[in-house]
């Protein structure tokens, strides 16, 4: 386990650092002028704030790569969660309580250590490219909302996730799953509701002129919802989106406020219309179900790992010979599988790409191409949304295609069903 968890971990760091430093410099290199197809359409001002603004968060995120390999050798290898283990379990009886202790413990030390780029992000790389607008009262009360919120959901579907493991015999990762799958579809019809008007105000959309041009959309595609919401994103960011929340009863299209200050009215249907497309062809489901799937093989890897002695040793911990190792192999599992499955981000991306393309067809079967274009166009430059990726970059990370690729097929479908 050490020999392939270094080997892993080497590809893994390699990879990363490479794709990042591929992109730096691809954006670098074509930062000087606007590329040919925007040159009518963007200044050279935004195109160099895009540009300043990928390399700024491409420098964060070496560093991020960079600790994220030494947490993980610290936690394993140098010994960390032995330590941590042993300092625990010289406190606590070995039972449930100690393993939840145990992730608890390992899951605030990591949030601690990772603070400083965090901070960094918002108040450094955001601030100066004038997209934060948090301030530091604010981030500490989402900072302490998260935690509460955190150890009120969590912390109970730990204890059952562990009482699982300790009782559920040799399919305890069945039962688990069962469990993580019930607690995912409560999460979702709770969020909209619950959790989210926790963390922002959602207000009612009053723009009627709008709304009714939103309702025949609607209509047109067959849509209920609950209703239009204005969220106040502004509070945080200067970025702007829109999305559904909640499915049944609880399902409502909620529009940043940042975006109905960007976008004109029709820009704003054709970005619905995008929305909906998701909502047509079905994305959210076939999501959850991939999702499901890739946990139930997960837990099924976990539950067979969990009874190797080597996954123990080769990872810098002992094994408690006579008591339970649950909380000690999830933390291991939490840690190790990461470096694995980075190598399958491209295929997800790839597949996230493939239904933005459905949802754009499916917006400009709704509305004019040009709108949607128009729209994409602005929130590519205010969202200082490079317009120049590293092409290598894009295949591994990018769950959106680039504005280049979207914008060329909205070309050819409104060239081809002229408008309707
Ligand atoms: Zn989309």
């Amino acid at each position: 386990m050490t020999l392939l968890l270094a080997a892993g971990l080497l590809a893994h760091v390699g990879l990363r650092l490479w794709l990042n430093a591929r992109q730096v410099r691809h954006v670098a290199m074509h930062r000087a002028v606007v590329p040919q197809a925007y040159a009518q359409t963007m200044a050279l001002a935004d195109h160099q704030k895009a540009a300043d603004y990928t390399l700024a968060k491409a420098r964060l995120a070496q560093w991020d790569i960079l600790l994220d390999a030494v947490l993980l050798l610290g936690w394993t290898l140098l010994g960390g969660l032995q330590a941590l283990n042993q300092w625990l379990l010289e406190w606590l009886q070995p039972g449930l309580l100690q393993q939840i202790a145990l992730i608890v413990a390992f899951m605030l030390v990591g949030g601690v250590i990772g603070l400083p780029l965090s901070l960094l992000q918002t108040f450094g790389v955001e601030q100066r490219f004038g997209f934060n607008k948090m301030t530091p009262v604010l981030w500490l009360s989402d900072l302490f909302k998260g935690l509460l919120v955190g150890a009120v959901l969590g912390l109970p579907l730990l204890a059952l996730v562990l009482w699982l493991m300790q009782t559920g015999g040799s399919l305890w990762w069945l039962w688990v799953w069962g469990a993580l799958v019930v607690w995912q579809l409560f999460l979702m019809a709770i969020a909209p509701n619950v959790i989210m008007p926790l963390f922002n105000k959602f207000s009612p959309l009053e723009d009627d002129a709008l709304k009714a041009r939103v309702q025949a959309l609607m209509q047109r595609a067959g849509f209920q919802a609950k209703g239009f919401f204005v969220m106040d994103g502004s509070r945080r960011s200067a970025h702007s989106n829109a999305f559904f929340t909640g499915f049944g009863a609880s399902k409502r299209v909620v529009f940043f406020d940042t975006l109905l200050k960007q976008l004109s009215p029709a820009e704003m249907e054709a970005v619905l219309a995008h929305e909906l497309g998701h909502f047509k062809h079905k994305h959210i489901v076939k999501m959850m179900v991939v999702s499901f799937a890739t946990t139930l093989a997960g837990l099924a890897l976990l539950g067979w790992l969990a009874q190797q002695v080597w996954f123990y040793t080769g990872l810098g911990v002992l094994p408690n010979m006579n008591g339970s190792n649950d909380g000690l192999a999830l933390v291991l599992f939490m840690l190790v599988v990461p470096v694995f499955s980075f190598f399958l981000v491209p295929l997800s991306s790839w597949r996230s790409r493939v239904q933005e393309f459905e949802a754009d067809a499916y917006a400009a079967s709704q509305t004019p191409a040009a709108d949607l274009a128009a729209a994409l166009l602005k929130l590519y430059q205010d969202n200082a949304s490079t317009l120049t990726p590293d092409p290598l970059f894009v295949k591994f990370y990018y769950s959106h295609p680039p504005a280049s690729e979207r914008l060329a097929r909205m070309q050819a479908a409104g060239a081809a069903g002229g408008t309707a």
